[in-house]
């Protein structure tokens, strides 16, 4: 008991330890998953939102191009200019005029002179027909990450430094002392370019059939008239692409539009619109578009196979450990089990020795003194030395069989038998045993012969351990059966007593060696657990079999053996 304790002790000793390692090994892994996956995504961000502001001040740049050159446009043939501005400028879509009061001067909306035209009418026909919302401001400003800031910042550094000397001041300082050709320069040039007119630019993103566009326009002071542009879109966006990465090595990037489909992407990786992006960045002058970068690993990426790895190899070194561990401990437990075993073999061995022993030596020396001198008593006590050398025989027989079988040494001698007389022969010398214990034998054997060629002691000592448990443990029933069968394949002989049966949870194990049930009955009965092992192992080595079947009342057990050979 103190021994199995320490077993489970030991067994503990060696979960425990090896299950928190285990923890902390994979706490220590998610730890270091959620490091890199962190940092991956912050370098992400960081290099998305470069791309982005790139993107934002191209367009800025390109927004202030195309105004500049609106606010250039001379006033007279205003609208031949813009035609032929938008027949040469690649960026632009569409021209307009629009007058307070008159509306929408150019293009004509009566006569459009295309489908294009028509179609940019009906797209900005709300602005074009309400005049607040000319006003209205530009969506998301605020929203857009403080990142954005920086956009305006170098926009305004671009601006400031082309800002050129107003012509009147230019003029001033080349009347003062400095000689220089630089202002002179200055002055022919500003004096050839066409005059900047003052006034108000403004620019609208306008979403229409679920497309961005952006329209730009421009208002002179005191005049009640605004003309503008329309952008053509694909050719900016097209023109905006060189900004995402060329080749990444490990992150895929994609520009999203306002509805989140990807617009184009770059990358070794493809990624769909579900694709969740490690990083993605809106940008101030394309309104809801985003950039977006992916890991270049599908889902999860490097940080999930990492995790797969570590616990995997986690997995198999605590797997590795325990069941090394459970081998041994199960060794070490077996060991011992087989170690109290053998003991407890000896002892009931040398005890079941010594009681037929006794009893022969005192009835021995009794007829020795020659004080009995009844022949009705001498005949007993004659009898009784008889019948318990059998028993003494049939014990040494039983461990002879057990070394031999344990050694594989046992030799079948196999020779042809009439069943029906050795059962009979047998159960004739065994009859005084029965008469003993009270039990009546019901012998019900075929009306034909039962040739077989088999082991006669093999045989023999099956049949009388299946007879002594029966008498050992089951003479409360009174009666036992022994019922031979035979058909041209195989014998079967059936022992069936009325004793209390074996408990089903016992059914197998009682034909493992030193196997005993702990209960009362077998308590009171002398006996090393050998028998039904001997038995069992006996009927495989003659090529049959013996089964426990269960009864309602008592039980029973079969013996199978094969007839090829017999005749
Ligand atoms: P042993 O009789 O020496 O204990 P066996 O291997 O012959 O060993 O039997 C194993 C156990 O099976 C017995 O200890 C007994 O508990 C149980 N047993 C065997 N035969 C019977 C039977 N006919 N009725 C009830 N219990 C039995």
């Amino acid at each position: 008991m103190r021994k199995s304790k320490l077993i489970i002790l030991a067994w503990l000793l060696l979960l425990v330890p090896t299950l928190l390692l285990g923890v902390g090994a994979l706490r220590l892994l998610q730890s270091e998953e959620a490091r890199l996956q962190s940092s991956q995504q912050a370098a992400a961000t960081d290099r998305v939102t470069a791309i982005a502001g790139n993107i934002d001040l191209a367009i800025a740049e390109v927004k202030d191009g195309l105004q500049a050159t609106l606010q250039q446009m001379p006033q007279q043939q205003l609208a031949s200019q813009l035609h032929r501005w938008k027949r040469e400028n690649p960026l632009v879509r569409n021209v307009f005029i629009w007058q307070q009061g008159r509306g929408l001067l150019l293009p004509d909306p009566e006569r459009p002179a295309s489908d294009e035209e028509a179609a940019f009418i009906r797209r900005f026909l709300p602005l074009f027909a309400d005049q607040s919302s000319w006003q209205a401001p530009e969506p998301d400003q605020q929203k857009l990450p403080a990142e954005n800031n920086v956009l305006a910042e170098r926009r305004e550094l671009r601006l400031l430094a082309q800002r050129a000397p107003a012509p009147a001041k230019v003029a001033e300082s080349y009347s003062s002392d400095i000689a220089s050709s630089a202002p002179m320069m200055a002055e022919t040039e500003i004096a050839e370019e066409p005059a900047q007119k003052q006034g108000e630019t403004h620019w609208r993103s306008w979403y229409a059939d679920d497309q961005l566009h952006l329209l730009g326009w421009f208002t002179p002071v005191n005049e009640q008239q605004r003309y503008g542009v329309e952008v053509e879109m694909m050719a900016l966006l097209s023109r905006l692409l060189g900004n995402l990465p060329a080749q990444s090595s490990s992150e895929s990037y994609a520009l999203l539009n306002g509805n989140g489909k990807i617009f184009h992407q770059v990358g070794k990786r493809e990624v769909s619109a579900n694709d969740r992006p490690i990083a993605a960045v809106s940008m101030q002058n394309l309104p809801h578009w985003q950039v977006a970068a992916y890991s270049g690993k599908a889902a999860g990426g490097t940080g999930a196979s990492i995790m797969l790895i570590g616990s995997l190899l986690i997995g198999t070194f605590i797997i590795a450990i325990l069941l090394g561990g459970s081998l041994l401990l199960w060794q070490a437990w077996r060991n011992q089990r087989d170690a109290s075993r053998k003991t407890s073999f000896v002892s009931n061995v040398s005890h079941e020795l010594k009681t037929p022993l006794t009893t022969i030596r005192m009835y021995a020396e009794l007829l020795g003194e020659g004080k009995i001198h009844e022949a009705e008593k001498q005949r007993r006590y004659l009898q009784t030395i008889i019948k318990e050398s059998q028993r003494l025989t049939r014990l040494v027989n039983n461990v002879l069989d057990f070394s031999r079988l344990e050694q594989g040494r046992r030799n079948y001698q196999q020779e042809p038998l009439e069943l029906k007389q050795l059962l009979q022969d047998l159960l004739e010398s065994q009859q005084p045993r029965l008469r003993d214990a009270d039990i009546r034998l019901d012998l019900q054997l075929p009306e034909t012969a039962c040739a077989v060629k088999s082991d006669r002691d093999a045989l023999e000592q099956i049949i009388l351990n299946l007879l002594d448990n029966a008498v050992k443990y089951a003479a409360v029933g009174e009666k036992i059966q022994l019922q031979l069968s035979c058909s041209d394949q195989q014998l079967t002989l059936r022992l069936r007593d009325w004793g209390p049966g074996i408990p089903s949870a016992h059914k197998q194990r009682i034909f493992d060696k030193f196997h005993r049930v702990d209960n009362s009955l077998t308590t009171r009965q002398q006996g090393s657990g050998l028998g039904l092992s001997i038995a069992r192992q006996l009927a495989q080595g003659l090529g049959g079999e013996l089964n426990y079947l269960p009864m309602q009342d008592g039980s029973c057990f079969e013996l199978l053996l094969p007839r090829e050979g017999a005749k």
